[in-house]
Order: C-alpha cells, then structure tokens, then sequence
C-alpha cells in the first residue's frame, strides 16, 4: 500500500496534444480516489502515467514516497484493473486468480492460501473451478479483482472497469468495488466519466477538464461546493440550472433578480458567502440544483413559469418549465424562448428542470409557479465562471 503524489506532472504526447498539464494530486495511502470529467480530459492519461505505461513529461510522480518517473511498470508494483477483464478463458477461477503468484514461482501452499482468501472476500468461494466463460458478467469483474487483490499491490488502478457491464450490474458492483476496496485498504485511482460512479464510490472525487484539474474534494463537498460552472454543471443529475440574474443592494442587504422576481437573500447565505456583497448592482449566474425548485400555487416570491415537458421518474417528476420573462409577449414566452436564449452563455438558460412529486403533474403548457429554496442558491461570476464565496 502506498500514497501516491502528482507534483506539477505534465504530459505532452509526441505530437503536442498536452493531455495533462499540470497536475498537483495527493492521493492518501489507503484513499479511493475517483478521477472524473468527459471524454479527452486526460483521466486515463494520468492513471496511465501511474502505471508506468506512459511516460511523464514533466514534474515529478512518486509512490510511496518515492520518485516514480522512470520505474518501470515492474518495479512500480501497481495493479491495473480495465473494462475487458483479460482473463485467462482456458483457466479456472482458482487458476486465474493465482496465476500471477505463480509466475513469480511463489509455493504451491503461499498460492493456495491467498487464492482462498480472496475468493472469501470476493464471494467467489463456489465458482473456482469454473471457467471465465461459465461466469456472468459481474463474476468476472471480481475474478479480475481477486487476480489483483493476491499481488498485494501498492494500488490499485482501475480504467473505467464498469463500462461494459448493463445498468443494474453496474449498480451492484459500485458499490461492491468501494466494499471491497475498504476491506482490502489498498489505495485506488479509479478512472470514470460517469458522475453517479464518482460520487458514489469515491472518498475524494478529482475533476478534471482539459488536462487541468478544476476540483478536488469528497463527493457531497464537490455537489454543494462546486468551485465553478464547469463543476457545477458536470457534477449532478440531473443538472443545476442556470439562469441571468443580478444582485441589488437593498439597505439591509442583498436581494438576487431574475426575470419577473425580486428575492432578498437570506441572512446565512450571505453569511455564509462574503464574496456576493461585492457584487451589488452586478451581473451573475444563479446555479439552481433540480430540488431546490418547487411548483407551487403562490404568487409571492416566486417565478412565473410554463410547462414544457414532464418526464415520470417512477419515484419522482422531472418537470421542466420555461420561466416567463416580463415584457415578452405570452406567444413569445410559448414558442421563443429557446431562441432569445442564444444570447447566453452556453448552458444558462431560461429552460428549468424541477425533480417535483409524481402529485405535482400538471399539463403542458400551463402556467405555473416556481418557488426557490433560497439557502440553497450557488452564485457565479459570468466572465471567469468561478463560484462566489
Ligand atoms: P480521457 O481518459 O479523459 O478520455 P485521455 O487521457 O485518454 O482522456 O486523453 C487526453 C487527451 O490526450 C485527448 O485529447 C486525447 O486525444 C489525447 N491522447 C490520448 N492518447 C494519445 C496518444 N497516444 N497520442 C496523442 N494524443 C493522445
């Protein structure tokens, strides 16, 4: 087991495409690190470079303290689990499970015993003499993990593992992956551009996009803290909303205006949040999370709306609205408003999701009300895109 640190580790690949840049990461001994973001961010670039299977070009990779740049993939001792399971089809459980112990000419008693072990902590006690071609898709995911679990690694590194597996499979491995890695207590970067995996399994969460790592903190931290739009926006499902607003010095302190509503912000936020005293009289995007909204049959303090769609999620409503702008006429408000909102930056826009009761159904295209819970508001700056603390 081993700590494993990114100081100012860069890597440009040959023809200049510069996957990480930059990267400060301290991954504790023993943590379950989740390194999220979208497609081309550099996620598998940097798991990669722990792994020794690409090099590092700049700053300094260590693990276990010690300075990991030009270890080879050997001497770094790190398992490396990906989403094809690469087991041996010709081998048993039992067989593929020690097969690394085996070529390191381990004793045929060591081999047993560690191979037992791990099949009782992966359940997989029953299936060792099988085949991976008798095994389902799940089995095989922890036949691959025990195969990791008897090297004793110094961590484990997982690309993505979960990615061929069906939706409710991957439910239950999730949640075995982070089981088992807290029994073992074997460090772990974990590869994903899913943010249910990330916030799920992860004690710390590393988002990252465009090679630059642009959040790093525990997963309720990372929902409730975001540090800016991108964060705010990647991290949740469904999404936040954002919508033009302006903050308004009112004598005691601060009231947010959003088209058709005037909000006096209460006292904890403000407390809570120093930096939006400042931006009086000014311009910012109002980040809305999906429960924080309600529907609602008051008039004061609240939004004026129209039904676009609704989508039944079984145990909830996802109602979206259109939020009615004052002075644009009512056809307007029905049929344009995706067209004025091409004014707006990207993903600010009067479109919102509400998640709601299944009881708060209403029809498309009615009017309805749109209650804030305003403790809950996040604030951001429209030009650098950073939160307002
Ligand atoms: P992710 O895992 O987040 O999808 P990658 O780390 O695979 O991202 O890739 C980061 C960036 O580096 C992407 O723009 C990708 O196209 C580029 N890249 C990845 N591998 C290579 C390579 N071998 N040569 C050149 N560019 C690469």
């Amino acid at each position: 087991m081993a700590a494993i640190s990114f100081s100012e580790v860069t890597k440009a690949y040959a023809d200049g495409q510069l996957a990480v840049n930059k990267l400060d990461l301290d991954i504790a001994d023993g943590e379950f690190l989740v390194l999220v973001g979208p497609s081309g961010c550099g996620k598998s670039t940097a798991l990669r470079m722990i792994a020794g299977l690409e090099t590092v070009t700049g700053g300094t990779l260590s693990i276990g303290g010690e300075v990991a740049n030009d270890l080879s993939p050997r001497e770094r001792n790190v398992a490396m689990i990906f989403q094809s399971y690469a087991l041996y089809p010709h081998l048993s459980v039992a067989e593929n499970v020690g097969f690394a112990l085996k070529v390191r000419g381990e004793k045929r008693e060591v081999i047993d015993e560690k191979v037992r072990a791990a099949g009782a902590m992966l359940e997989l006690d029953k299936l060792m003499s099988r085949r991976p071609g008798q095994l389902s898709g799940g089995q095989r995911q922890r036949v691959a993990m025990g195969r990791a679990i008897v090297r004793e690694p110094a961590a484990f590194l997982m690309d993505e593992p979960l990615s061929n597996l069906d939706a409710r499979l991957r439910g239950q491995m999730r949640a075995e992956i982070a089981r088992l890695q807290r029994e073992s207590g074997v460090t772990t970067v974990y590869v994903t551009h899913d943010q249910v995996e990330a916030m799920t399994m992860g004690d710390r969460v590393a988002v990252m996009n465009g090679g630059v790592l642009q959040q790093l903190a525990p997963p309720r931290e990372l929902y409730d803290r975001p540090i800016n739009l991108f964060v705010a926006t990647f991290i949740g499902a469904p999404p936040i909303n954002l919508l033009p607003g302006r903050l308004h010095g009112n004598g005691q302190g601060l009231e947010m205006t959003l088209p058709g509503l005037a909000l006096p912000l209460p006292a904890t936020l403000l407390a809570d949040r120093p930096g939006l005293a400042a931006r009086a009289e000014r311009e910012v995007v109002v980040g809305i999370r999906p429960e924080n909204l309600f529907v609602t049959d008051d008039e004061a303090g609240t939004l004026t709306a129209i039904v676009a769609f609704q989508e039944d999620l079984g145990a909830s409503l996802l109602v979206h609205v259109d939020l009615v702008q004052p002075g644009v006429s009512e056809t307007q408000n029905r049929t344009g408003l995706d067209e004025l909102d091409e004014s707006q930056p990207a993903g600010i826009s009067t479109r919102m999701r509400i998640t709601a009761p299944v009881s708060a159904r209403r029809k498309v295209g009615d009017l309805v009300r749109v209650g804030i819970q305003a403790d809950c508001l996040h604030f951001f700056d429209p030009a650098s895109q950073l939160a307002i603390r």
